[in-house]
């Protein structure tokens, strides 16, 4: 009998549930029109693969695996596929609808969707890797395309999984067709940049946000929920802007020092670690759970969804909070937030560094020209500081708090192109 990964069980909170509850928020404040409110309120197309894989014991066994496209009113979808043994739909849609609003709030002309794959890449070899890969890529090629919908890497895949990718469909369409996929290795035509441009505009989300409230980098304390490459590069260039990085975590746990954390030194750590602070001794061990609690003046969550809660954010003790993630606080959770006076950049936000830099990588992929690393840095950093902007006066105009008004800017702009594009 075929072994089929379990379905992966469903008590966390509802990713879509938050998205939406925020949409409607924004919606209503617009005063969206019925028939572009049904449009968006769901995903314009949900495929669902069943993709048999030989692993290395020779047995077959099939992964389920999901592309949402959300919606492509302003352009070819866009997003990552997540990897993950917890991945379910209705988080896929969520982020899908999020990676929307994303291309909207940053103005690049890209739709939205994500896509995952029920697996545990942390327990499967790199050729079980290549071949699920490769399986997925096959069962959706006729969805994926430059034009069309452009895949990139997000949890648990990467540059390695994605240079699969481009491959896989460039045999079947029998020529190298480099825009269908971001995030690709370097000689594969990735772009200069691409992987650290989700920390890095985590990082120029915070400074603005700082600049706003008044608060000195320099005299500032932060803690970085989750280390891996979103994570740990916000955490790097926000302690090279002279912000103490109190504490740091990954599933192992949480890593406090009072002096602050040797980012440089830590990042090595994981590097000769499998990925992993497992083991970091130049801290105090603490909880995840403490950390997010902890007494800074910045948090960053850089991990998953639904980590701020209506369980801890009562304690929540940081002025700002700059969303790594996507979706890591609850809708739930919002209206304390509010009420406590803490500022969010919201994940549409602050984590569209990544898509920002995957349109760059696209736009020379088809120039068939590389830009220099410095052009790439200054252009996302001038779309992270406009887009930041154009949130910040959304807010003052309407008297919202800074995710609300990131849900207003996106959702005026995919209505008004819808309007223009006269439907379909
Ligand atoms: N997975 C990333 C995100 O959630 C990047 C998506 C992309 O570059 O298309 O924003």
């Amino acid at each position: 009998m075929l072994y089929k990964e379990p379905a992966p069980i469903k008590d966390r909170e509802n990713p879509f549930e938050s998205m939406m509850s925020r949409f409607n928020i924004a919606a209503e404040i617009l005063g969206l029109d019925e028939e572009v409110y049904n449009v968006l309120k769901t995903p314009t197309r949900q495929v669902i693969v069943n993709v048999p894989v030989t692993m290395d014991d020779g047995k077959v066994r099939v992964f389920e695996g999901y592309r949402v496209i959300h919606s492509t009113i302003l352009g070819p979808s866009k997003g990552g596929v997540r990897f993950a043994p917890d991945v379910f739909l209705d988080e896929v849609k969520a982020l899908a609808a999020w990676m929307t609003w994303k291309c909207a709030v940053v103005d690049i002309p890209y739709g939205g969707a994500k896509g995952g794959v029920i697996c545990d890449p942390f327990s499967m070899s790199a050729g079980e890797m290549e071949r699920l890969t490769r399986a997925y890529t096959q069962a959706l090629v006729d969805t994926f395309g430059p034009d069309q919908d452009i895949p990139a890497p997000d949890m648990g895949t990467g540059p390695r999984e994605m240079a699969w990718l481009m491959d896989e469909y460039s045999r079947m369409k029998g020529s190298t067709i480099h825009a269908v996929v971001t995030g690709k290795p370097l000689v594969l035509g990735g772009s200069l940049g691409r992987v650290e441009a989700t920390g890095r505009g985590v990082m120029v989300s915070a400074m603005a946000a700082m600049d706003k409230l008044g608060m000195d980098p320099a005299k500032s304390t932060a803690v970085i929920q989750g280390f891996g490459n979103v994570g740990a590069w916000a955490a790097k260039l926000m302690s090279e802007r002279g912000v103490k990085i109190l504490g740091v975590s990954d599933v192992s746990g949480a890593y406090w020092n009072d002096n602050g954390i040797d980012i440089e030194e830590a990042i090595e750590y994981k590097n000769n670690n499998k990925g992993r602070l497992e083991g970091y001794e130049n801290a105090e061990k603490i909880s995840n759970d403490e950390l997010l609690v902890s007494k800074v003046d910045v948090l960053v969550p850089a991990a998953v969804e639904d980590v701020i809660t209506i369980k801890n954010v009562d304690q929540i003790q940081a002025r700002l909070i700059v969303e790594g993630a996507n979706g890591p606080t609850s809708y739930k959770a919002d209206n304390i937030i509010n009420e406590k006076g803490i500022m969010v950049v919201p994940d549409i936000l602050a984590n569209s560094g990544g898509v920002t830099v995957s349109y760059f990588e696209w736009v020379q992929n088809r120039m068939g020209f590389k830009w220099t690393l410095d052009r790439v840095n200054e252009r996302a950093e001038r779309i992270m500081n406009e887009s930041f902007e154009r949130v910040y006066a959304a807010s003052q105009k309407y008297n919202v708090p800074m995710r609300i008004a990131a849900y207003i800017v996106a959702i005026d702009k995919v209505a008004m192109t819808y309007k223009y594009r006269g439907g379909f």
